[in-house]
């Protein structure tokens, strides 16, 4: 591990330990910005803990952002982001970590239920791990490795480069983001106000893996008015949405759903069907990386609800398509020096870089699309969204330390000079 690396390495976990335990569970059905008031919990830690680094304009805003400015010497404004809030797919309450010193490299046995075994011939990423500290959860509950991992890298190296002075490096401006799981982390997100030339999403896993391509998405709701009669006296006129609904599902193409798809296959995705026989709703996500075949699979839905509608004319049918987000290649193509900057702090890391294509979004995706270059980098954390997460303590300090690298490399004049985004080198800031 670089030296780096191993001096972050107890800050960053003491950091993980402290912020996985903050219940910031979000909710997708939730009304309100954030959609859980409890995500302000971490957020005033963490508002706290940056005041007291010493950042500059620290902030916890009326949405649940924090923002932080870490003046630097010179170079372009590097942004750093990570989400505050977990997954609702698994509980995140009372979260108890438990950390594997020295792992042996055999299976896991969760403490709090033993049927919960994070098994290495399941786990290669594991297995290769003997040696390491591991932090997993008790197996009653998520770890929130994501993205707290990625919080508290971001603290982490920011802590560093203030204790620090003498290392030159980019100014960089922090913003933990809320309401990620539920689709909405950027909503409230002022760009302008952020201030930043480009920025980095700490969101993903492996070691190594650095993202700039995710799916295209879009969410699609087909709506079916049907007719409601008394059952008893029905005959021939009653028309049954759920029943036209389940017609329409039974006619999705086998071999296009999540289920059966992988690596740069797209899907449609049913996601949820409420309805009473006089109305029903259903609504899909469709997915893919390409942006023709995502119009593609929308154009299917609508093909199906028509042919539904055309079946039943007592009923009405409608469709209505929302972008969600968009392939960030395309934008992040425009400046490719951001994502080659990732590449080569990694490598200052020991770390050999590698890309594959996100079957999901990030933040950075929409950021990107509005104007923000933003890839996603590696966190260290595995097997997000589930009791068996769990995170390498090593894995974190060498993301941690790869950020160090990153704000280091951007105030060196030959980076600055490349990058198309922002001002290039600029006026140096003043080291507050
Ligand atoms: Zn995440």
């Amino acid at each position: 591990m670089p030296d780096v690396a191993a001096e972050l390495r107890d800050d960053v976990l003491e950091r993980f330990l402290r912020y996985v335990r903050i219940d910031t569970t979000s909710d997708q059905d939730s009304e309100t910005y954030p959609s859980t008031a409890k995500q302000r919990d971490l957020g005033e830690v963490l508002e706290r803990e940056l005041r007291e680094l010493g950042l500059d304009d620290v902030e916890l805003t009326e949405h649940g952002y924090v923002f932080a400015t870490l003046p630097g010497s010179a170079g372009p404004t590097v942004g750093l982001i990570a989400h505050m809030d977990t997954s609702q797919d698994e509980s995140g309450t009372n979260v108890q970590p438990q950390v594997v010193r020295n792992y042996d490299g055999k299976d896991i046995v969760l403490p709090g239920d033993p049927q919960k075994i994070l098994r290495i011939d399941e786990n290669p990423i594991l297995a290769a791990r003997a040696g390491h500290d591991i932090v997993t959860t008790d197996g009653t509950t998520l770890l929130g490795a994501d993205d707290k991992a990625g919080v508290a890298e971001i603290m982490g190296a920011v802590a560093y480069l203030a204790a620090h002075p003498e290392i030159e490096h980019a100014p960089i401006r922090v913003g933990f983001t809320v309401d990620e799981e539920v689709g909405r982390g950027v909503d409230h997100f002022d760009i302008e106000a952020f201030g930043a030339d480009f920025a980095y999403t700490l969101d993903g896993a492996e070691v190594g893996r650095i993202d700039d391509e995710t799916f295209s998405a879009s969410e699609v709701r087909i709506r079916i008015e049907g007719l409601s009669v008394h059952p008893g006296t029905s005959k021939d006129k009653m028309v049954n949405a759920i029943k036209l609904g389940a017609r329409l599902l039974e006619r999705l193409p086998k071999d296009r759903s999540p289920e059966t798809t992988e690596e740069r296959e797209g899907f449609v995705h049913p996601t949820r069907f409420t309805g009473t026989t006089a109305e029903a709703e259903l609504r899909f996500i469709a997915r893919d990386f390409d942006a023709e075949k995502l119009a593609q699979h929308e154009q299917l839905l609508r093909d199906l609800a028509d042919a539904v509608g055309k079946e039943e004319p007592r009923a009405r049918v409608s469709v209505t398509v929302e972008e969600s987000y968009r392939n960030m290649k395309e934008f992040l193509d425009t400046d490719p020096t951001v994502t080659k900057a990732a590449d080569e702090a990694a490598r200052r890391c020991g770390i050999e870089p590698w890309r594959e294509p996100i079957r999901g979004g990030t933040d950075g995706a929409m950021l990107s699309a509005r104007g923000l270059l933003t890839p996603n980098m590696y966190t260290g954390g595995q097997q997000f969204h589930s009791v068996l997460e769990w995170a390498s303590v090593q894995d974190m300090a060498t993301s941690a330390a790869t950020i160090v690298e990153l704000a280091k490399l951007w105030a060196e004049p030959e980076w600055a000079s490349r990058s198309s985004s922002g001002t290039g080198v600029r006026t140096p800031a003043s080291r507050g």
